[in-house]
């Protein structure tokens, strides 16, 4: 769990400050990430250190290796704030587990940053319209759960909830109102809880924890349950509280809400197999549409007929090539100019109906079919970019999104070379989109396919960034060069000050990290004109073109590349 250990006796910063490093236990460094800031530059004081306490000695230097020794064995991460007398130099230092044998240092001077540190730290691990840890800490709080219960050979339930119909809200309601209605929601989340369970917070035993981990989904991890029963009267009562109406300026909004429940042990031993399956019991109950709570089977995770249905539909569609690709363009921010197009899976309607690309990827994901229908979409747009390519568009790029199972092909980055070859494109035309949750989920796993990708040579986008479990720490610590900031924070830029200071923090901490940074779902001239200032490098959404097809996209390629303003396309 997050921890302020500043409380302490200060000693002073007699070391640099604005430097990330990775530390290994015994205190010398493996790597420097970043050895100063843009006023700065480098400081080679810290480039050439090879052990932390060459930087930090002291007073200092004890606390560090303290720390270290600290999240290293609570798997967790902390901060200390170290601070030199009237006028001197104010420290943060952010340490974080990564992997067994090493930490992430993160040191920002206080004075300069101006809280800005504090509000990217809360905002990668602390849900800020309710407070609640966000997903990426409750992963770390069930995996000590798990480790403490596994001792004690005890029982948890983790469960998840789903908001359904928050977004009827959207048009009737402002998002400060959609603020206030998870706030609330939370609020009685917490009163649930109380009483069922410890909130003293070292209490492992009893204590629940409470989580926003998605835009309109809870969960709760019940330490030491007596039997699924006890999960499932938690759940039951959950779903009620929800259920009594929110008041709303001087309306009443009604919610419902549905839960999957997933037990320790017998539902995973590890933290993120633990949550995937209690989500994947909610989303069974939500699709059944009777039941609100949801046992995970442990085998069964598709169990709507009318889930096996699509699949089947799937793979007929993959058989008989009756898929295609859509491409959306990316705009430099500041020429309007394309630069790359994103490759989208379409499909016609008489084969899948009109389900949405993201229901049939997450279909087509818990089936091995996703491979298969990656491996083509691949191959059709490479086709389609050398085309464009012979045409004149020589610097043209191809963004490719991938999903968890094809990214954990061992075999991934020679197939996307063979692709390329087959094509007759260069890796440094493609630039692989991963979900900041695929890549955050096991990130010392998934570094290393990065890596090879990189050594491959392609270009790595974290897709979806800044709604999820993305933290400071981890983006400094990953092999991407690219961020694209979600639909959810743009969508509501011109209004709500806390999007607006999010995308903020998420361009000014990639740029300081070298990365750039794409923002999609712009669908307005304001958002357009906002991310721009903020120093957004590539816009991309209906403001600027919705995805089409290859040919409709020829003539925009044309305009763009003559510098003329190009057309807007509005629509889906
Ligand atoms: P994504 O990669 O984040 O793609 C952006 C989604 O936002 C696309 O939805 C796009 O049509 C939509 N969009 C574009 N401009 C705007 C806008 O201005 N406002 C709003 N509200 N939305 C906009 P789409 O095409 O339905 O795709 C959904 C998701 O499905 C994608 O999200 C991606 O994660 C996944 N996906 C699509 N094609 C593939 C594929 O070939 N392979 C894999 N693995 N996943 C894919
Ligand atoms: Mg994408
Ligand atoms: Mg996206």
């Amino acid at each position: 769990m997050a921890d302020d250990s500043s409380n302490d006796e200060s000693p002073e910063v007699t070391g640099p400050v604005n430097c990330v490093l990775v530390v290994a236990r015994d205190g010398s460094i493996k790597a420097t990430l970043q050895s100063g800031d843009n006023n700065t530059g480098k400081d080679p004081a810290i480039e050439k250190a090879e052990r932390i306490d060459a930087i930090w000695g002291g007073g200092i230097g004890v606390r560090i290796s303290r720390n270290i020794r600290r999240v290293l064995r609570d798997r967790c991460y902390c901060s200390d704030e170290i601070r030199e007398g009237e006028g001197g130099t104010n420290a943060e230092f952010i340490f974080v587990a990564q992997g067994r044998d090493s930490a992430l240092v993160v040191v920002r001077d206080l004075a300069n940053r101006d809280g800005e540190l504090t509000r990217m730290h809360k905002l990668a691990y602390i849900d800020e319209t309710t407070g609640l840890p966000n997903r990426e800490l409750f992963l770390i709080e069930l995996k000590n759960i798990i480790e403490f219960q596994q001792l004690r050979e005890g029982r948890i339930a983790v469960m998840t909830i789903h908001i359904d119909k928050i977004d009827e809200s959207r048009g009737a309601f402002g998002p400060a109102q959609q603020d206030a209605v998870f706030a609330e929601l939370a609020q009685r989340l917490r009163k649930d809880l109380r009483g069922a369970n410890s909130d003293d917070k070292s209490d492992y035993d009893r204590r629940s924890v409470i989580a926003r981990t998605d835009f309109r989904d809870f969960a709760i991890i019940l330490p030491s349950i007596e039997s699924g029963a006890d999960a499932e009267a938690v759940a039951e009562r959950v779903i009620a509280s929800i259920a009594r109406p929110v008041r709303v300026g001087n309306r009443d909004l009604k919610l419902k809400a549905y839960a999957g429940i997933a037990l320790y042990p017998q539902d995973g031993a590890e933290a993120e197999a633990l949550f995937e399956n209690a989500v994947a019991a909610m989303e069974d109950a939500s699709c059944s549409h009777d039941i609100d709570v949801k046992f995970h089977t442990g085998t069964v995770k598709l169990r709507t007929l009318q889930r096996q249905d699509l699949e089947l539909e799937l793979k007929t569609a993959l058989d008989t090539e009756e898929f295609d690709v859509n491409y959306q363009p990316v705009v430099d921010a500041k020429t309007g100019r394309i630069r790359s197009v994103e490759a989208l899976l379409r499909w016609p309607e008489s084969i899948l109906g009109t389900q949405s690309t993201r229901k049939i990827v997450s279909i087509a994901e818990r089936t091995s079919l996703i491979v298969a229908i990656g491996t083509w979409v691949l191959r059709r747009s490479c086709e389609q970019l050398k085309t464009w390519k012979d045409k004149g568009y020589e610097s043209l790029r191809l963004s490719f999104n991938i999903s968890p199972q094809e990214f954990s092909r061992s075999d991934l980055a020679q197939s996307i070379s063979a692709a390329l070859i087959r094509a007759g494109l260069q890796p440094s035309d493609l630039d692989i989109e991963i979900n900041e949750h695929i890549l955050f989920r096991d990130a010392m796993k998934n570094y290393s396919t990065c890596r090879a990708l990189k050594r491959l040579g392609v270009g790595l986008v974290v897709d979806d960034y800044g709604i999820g479990s993305c933290s400071l720490a981890h983006l400094s610590h990953s092999p991407v060069d690219t961020i694209k900031i979600d639909n959810a924070l743009v969508a509501h830029l011109e209004t709500s000050g806390r999007d607006n200071a999010a995308c903020d923090a998420a361009i000014s901490m990639a740029h300081a990290l070298g990365l750039e940074v794409i923002a999609e779902g712009v669908e307005t001239e304001e958002q357009a004109r906002l991310l721009t200032d903020l120093g957004c490098d590539m816009l991309q959404g209906y403001h600027y073109y919705s995805p089409m097809s290859g040919d409709e996209i020829a003539g925009f390629l044309e305009l763009s590349a003559t510098g003329r303003r190009t057309r807007i396309v509005r629509g889906a």
